[in-house]
């Protein structure tokens, strides 16, 4: 029963199916085969689907085909819960544009000047991706006028919750127009989600792609049961062994990623850290310096991982067991991106024996033991 669809079914413009072409993305994945045709047909979407599903096509492919290059008007606004998400979707859709003479896009996000973004909306860019407290802030002053968007896209909804942006979204809903087509995806669907769904989204499709294990089957997984003191050393050892280079290390902390990032250092092993209370241009700057392999081992918490999109990471490791279930497909999507294959290894200590299992159970992956 094969009804898959590839990106000529789905009635693209030359300049964008010129661009895919160029970018080397040969069959729309699940979430684009089933949301662009309905995008297209401005019907709004309610999507669950986990991260690297690609997304960002699935509503950039659609809003690019139906912008209207003579407007004066921000036509498509994208929200997003982080500033490097905000900045990579941006990206993402230059390269999609890049056939699209007078495409014009500009990122808002906390942490760079008003005045920089100021200038960026004078440009009068026809697409704005923006994290909702600055696109509120900067509504508020009047900086950016959104009355006149067509599209509204909620990226990472369930994320963007967490983060307590929930009346910042309202505000959102508020000062946009009513019969806007809105796109709304997320992991997950808790209660306040669905809140919003039923509020301002009554006549939305609903498109469901499972997070599961076989979305990631070039991803060789490893479980390392190992003393919480020897994680490191074990890491290491592993490294040399399977002949790694390019890993990312999650862990659960701020601190644990300051120590197992000096360790590493101290072990000759080039390697920075990310955490949330690095400031945001250090962030981009070990971010850009990651991409352009200036140093091999990224030591990261979650809060930055997710959504990050670098194409060649060999591996990841978990040096903490994650805390939440969905945290483990979302750490180890950040391998075998692109169609490449990836290892992941988690080191377990005998207390987090428990956790492992659930994440098991759940998620209904099967790491294999691995012998060192
Ligand atoms: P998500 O938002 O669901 O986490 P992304 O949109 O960031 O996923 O896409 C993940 C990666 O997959 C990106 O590197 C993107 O360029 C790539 N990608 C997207 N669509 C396709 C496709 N149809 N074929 C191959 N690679 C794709
Ligand atoms: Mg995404």
């Amino acid at each position: 029963m094969s009804e898959e669809k590839t990106f000529a079914d789905l009635d693209l413009s030359p300049e964008v199916m010129g661009a895919l072409k160029k970018m080397g993305v040969k069959r729309p994945t699940t979430i684009q085969q089933k949301a662009i045709p309905l995008m297209m047909d401005n019907v709004s979407v309610i999507a669950k689907a986990p991260t690297g599903t690609g997304k960002t096509f699935a509503f950039g492919i659609p809003i690019l085909e139906y912008l209207n290059m003579d407007s004066k008007f921000v036509q498509a606004l994208i929200l997003c819960p982080t500033r490097e998400l905000a900045l990579q979707i941006t990206t993402e859709l230059k390269g999609l544009a890049k056939y699209i003479k007078g495409f014009r896009i500009a990122a808002l996000i906390g942490g760079q000047s008003m005045r920089l973004q100021s200038e960026k909306i004078q440009k009068r860019p026809q697409v704005i991706v923006a994290t909702p407290g600055r696109l509120i802030d900067m509504v508020g002053r009047k900086l950016v006028d959104i009355s006149e968007i067509y599209t509204l896209v909620l990226d990472e909804a369930d994320e963007m919750l967490k983060m307590g942006f929930i009346n910042d979204i309202r505000k959102v809903m508020a000062l946009t127009p009513k019969d806007k087509q809105i796109a709304l995806f997320s992991a997950t669907m808790p209660r306040e989600i669905q809140n919003i769904t039923w509020e301002f989204m009554s006549d939305a499709a609903e498109i469901d792609v499972m997070p599961k294990a076989e979305d990631h089957p070039d991803i060789d997984q490893f479980i390392v049961e190992c003393p919480e003191k020897d994680k490191l050393k074990t890491i290491i050892r592993i490294m040399a062994k399977e002949d790694l280079r390019k890993t990312i290390i999650f862990c659960n902390t701020k601190v644990t990623t300051s120590k197992v990032g000096a360790q590493l250092t101290a072990a000759g092993v080039s390697a920075r850290i990310l955490h949330g209370d690095i400031s945001q241009s250090v962030r981009n700057k070990v971010m850009d310096q990651y991409r352009a392999d200036k140093f091999d081992v990224l030591v990261a918490t979650d809060v930055v991982a997710r959504g990050i999109d670098v194409d060649d990471i060999e591996a990841i490791f978990n040096y903490d067991i994650p805390k939440e279930n969905e945290l483990y497909l979302h750490r180890i999507g950040r391998t075998a991106r692109a169609g490449k294959s990836g290892k992941a290894f988690s080191l377990v200590a005998y207390l987090e024996r428990p956790r492992m299992e659930e994440i098991i159970r759940y998620t209904k992956v099967d790491p294999k033991p691995y012998e060192l």
